[in-house]
């Protein structure tokens, strides 16, 4: 089968590798289409992971093939069928561990073990034709109703990690909170916050992305003020006639902007980070590749200049949020597939699996007309 193999820093090339073999209980999925998603775009720009890999994990696609060789696998959370449409979760959590008891489900050793492979060590492997599911990963498949698209299926994912993230925040209905980033992730708590009753104010440096804030439920909408620096416009909120906020999401991986928002949000108010994945580095390599450093990566300040008074005298709380909440995972699939969440207008690039080295690019590179892009296969 074809696939696209990680074999080193910003290196994807397609390669023709066997197709899964299955042990009892596990699954064969022809992949349909599979998002891309900055977490596997860091992983290939940075090399944070040692090559061969096939990376991909916001997968939706067809049951063909179970171990057993039955045409049916029946489990603890489901039944599930050779010809099922189905979307994919990589990562399930053990439910049981001192971790999942405290609902830190992303730091549990099950979870963080990659449950869906096309081959090399296990890496999602949604960017080629077959992907194989194994045991422990079965409660996280979620058959896609027959009135929604595949797409729609493997949006799942990213959905779920952000409404993880809305529930760690103490929100009221009417209050305020600032978005900072509007890309898909963006709009995804633009409209989740909205659906809560909560007033958005979102931000971004591309005009075209606030024209679909608005219209994924943001209240007000604020240009940063140079798209070519990365100063970010002083008063978003006083623009609006808003002294403060009640909390902010970072959706963007830019220390200044958790200053700001620091610095909105009221006393007893969140800040939640969710787009500072890259961890500090001592010393960055920079692959000859990759002289122009994606804007969705900025290579973090090791100290980020915070005042550490707003934490302990404004008890604002400065809060992070990482991957998806498995016990979520019906209620993201209720908000996809009615479309309260409409994930398919956040679409709109969709590559074939040979140009997956295009659509990685792109995703890294946000353009005017850029959102959401899927390689499809
Ligand atoms: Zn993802
Ligand atoms: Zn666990």
């Amino acid at each position: 089968m074809r696939a696209v193999v990680y074999r080193g820093i910003n290196d994807l090339r397609v390669e023709t590798v066997p197709v899964p073999r299955l042990d009892a209980h596990e699954l064969l999925v022809k992949v349909a289409v599979c998002g891309v998603c900055p977490t596997d775009i860091k992983k290939i720009q940075h090399g944070t992971l040692p090559p061969p890999r096939i990376f991909g994990h916001e997968t939706a696609g067809i049951i063909v093939k179970i171990g057993t060789g039955n045409l049916s696998l029946v489990t603890r959370h489901s039944s599930l069928k050779v010809g099922d449409r189905v979307a994919l979760h990589h990562h399930v959590p053990c439910l049981d561990c001192h971790y999942c008891r405290h609902r830190a489900y992303a730091q549990c050793e099950t979870y963080k073990r990659t449950g869906i492979t096309a081959g090399f060590e296990p890496a999602g492997g949604g960017y080629a034709e077959y992907v194989r599911i194994m045991p422990f990963v079965l409660p996280g498949v979620v058959k896609i109703p027959a009135k929604n698209s595949l797409e729609e299926g493997a949006l799942l994912e990213p959905v779920n990690t952000v409404l993880k993230a809305v529930r760690r925040l103490n929100l009221l209905r009417g209050d305020v909170v600032l978005v900072a980033g509007q890309g898909p992730i963006g709009l995804m708590f633009t409209r989740l916050l909205q659906l809560q009753g909560v007033r958005v104010l979102a931000t971004d440096l591309l005009p075209s992305r606030l024209r679909l804030a608005k219209k994924f439920g943001a209240k007000w909408t604020r240009l940063i003020r140079s798209p070519q620096s990365t100063a970010y416009n002083p008063s978003p909120a006083e623009d609006c006639g808003l002294k403060t906020v009640d909390a902010a999401i970072v959706a963007v991986p830019s220390d200044a902007v958790v200053q700001q928002a620091l610095q909105l949000v009221r006393g007893g108010g969140q800040v939640l980070l969710f787009a500072h994945t890259k961890r500090a580095a001592k010393s960055e390599v920079q692959s000859p590749k990759s002289k122009v450093p994606s804007p969705i990566f900025q290579i973090p300040s090791p100290i980020p200049q915070i005042d550490l008074a707003s934490v302990c005298l404004d008890e604002k709380d400065l809060l992070g949020s990482y991957s998806s909440d498995f016990t979520l995972q019906r209620e993201v699939a209720r908000l996809v597939f009615s479309r309260q969440l409409d994930v398919r207008r956040l679409i709109t690039h969709r590559f074939p699996l040979e140009q997956t080295s295009a659509a990685v690019a792109l995703a890294a590179h946000p353009t005017e007309d850029s959102l959401k892009i899927v390689v499809t296969i």
